[in-house]
């Protein structure tokens, strides 16, 4: 039986309640602790990069995390200092999905490398190992020492791997191939604090990762990224290179590299440590919501609500259903919703289609094409689940 979108609509209400007005697609979950910290930090005339704060909230971001932490403007400039600190070069072209947000491909121009995207697998829609695999098999020269791509000429360097609406992605296989070709894997993980491979937290596995502390992530710092590495000396590059590569001095101006000016303010932290003090809270609440829509959907035939993969532990950031592959069925529910009050969104418009990135190399995209076609995100703020 087809899909009908009230239907879709009903089975929202029925696991987010009705509404007296509309509800966003994710909000932030502030309370007192976050006001009152903040309020602190502004008492304490540290607002900017001095004080205590950053480094409480990176003290305590790693300790969430198990390993050394840059905290940085947002999620897309960490993105960047985690490919220039793993050693991405101007004119490297480095892998990445077309399915992402684009600071992942922006990211990559600035450390002045240029995307070339690769395909999803429909079940985590995190980039394809086996389907990158035989691309690479077909286009690049080179072995684990380093690979070219034939066509260009150019050496490609690196992985991004994106970790879609906090799901991990096939970490293995994406190690199996970075190894094969000699690429650096690096981690997008801005939508998957608290998200957990075999046991590891996502950003730690890669050469190098990058999280967002952005007002729609799981945790915020209004604005805020962090770049993460198991790599100690790659990690303190990045944060040298974060802060003016200035060569710390009591009064002397002496910088060694072209720096950055990427670092997290004071005021921003602040917030961030009150809010990952509730990290705990909303990791359970945002599970608790998933399992609702997880058994609102069950009754819906064709309809299945993206879950936790094998060997993983998801954040459950941003809660997506699948929909059928029908022209038009994901407009037709859209537009029910929305009239209805809930906003939901498709997902993101495949990058290789956007103006900007329609020169860039790519492989064959039919994943991609089919998750634009046919992924609803739909509310999924903390507060709408039950913390236990
Ligand atoms: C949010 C996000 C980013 C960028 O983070 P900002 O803090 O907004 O700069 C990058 N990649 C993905 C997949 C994201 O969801």
């Amino acid at each position: 039986m087809a899909v009908r979108p009230a239907d879709i609509t009903a089975a929202i209400a029925r696991v987010v309640g009705a509404l007296k007005s509309p509800l966003g697609l994710h909000e932030p979950d502030l309370s007192e602790a976050e006001a009152a910290t903040v309020a602190e930090c502004v008492e304490s005339g540290w607002v900017s990069y001095g004080g205590r704060y950053v480094d409480e909230f990176e003290d305590r971001l790693s300790t969430v995390v198990g390993g050394p932490v840059a905290a940085t403007v947002n999620g897309t400039a960490a993105l960047e200092l985690a490919l220039v600190a793993a050693g991405v070069r101007p004119g490297d072209e480095v892998l990445v999905p077309a399915f992402t947000f684009a600071a992942t491909a922006a990211a990559v121009v600035h450390a002045g490398g240029v995307p070339h995207f690769v395909d999803i697998e429909p079940e985590r829609l995190g980039v394809d190992p086996i389907a990158v695999d035989a691309y690479l098999s077909r286009i690049a020269v080179g072995d684990s020492a380093g690979a070219k791509n034939k066509s260009t000429g150019r050496p490609i360097r690196a992985l991004v791997a994106v970790h879609v609406f906090g799901h991990p992605c096939e970490l293995a296989g994406l190690a199996d191939v970075a190894g094969k070709y000699g690429l650096i894997l690096v981690e997008d993980a801005a939508e998957s604090l608290g998200s957990r491979h075999q046991g590891t937290h996502t950003g730690l596995f890669g050469a190098a990762g990058a999280f967002s502390f952005n007002g729609n992530k799981i945790v915020t710092t209004g604005g805020g990224g962090a770049v993460v590495s198991r790599d100690a000396d790659l990690l303190a590059h990045a944060r040298h290179l974060s802060t003016t590569a200035k060569i710390p001095h009591a009064w002397e101006y002496r910088h060694d590299a072209v720096g950055y000016n990427y670092r997290m303010p004071a005021l921003n932290a602040a917030l961030g440590c009150a809010q990952l003090d509730r990290l705990g809270e909303f990791l359970a609440a945002k599970r608790e919501l998933a399992e609702r829509y997880s058994a609102a959907f069950a009754e819906i035939d064709g309809v299945s609500v993206m879950a936790e993969p094998p060997h993983a532990e998801s954040n459950y950031w941003l809660n997506a259903l699948i929909l059928p592959d029908v022209e038009g069925l994901l407009e037709d529910i859209l537009a029910h919703n929305h009239a209805a009050g809930y906003r939901t969104r498709p997902a993101w418009t495949p990058l290789h289609t956007l103006a900007p990135y329609a020169d860039c190399p790519r492989m064959e995209l039919p994943e991609t094409g089919r998750a634009a076609r046919t992924v609803l995100n739909v509310p999924s703020s903390a507060a709408l689940g039950c913390r236990r």
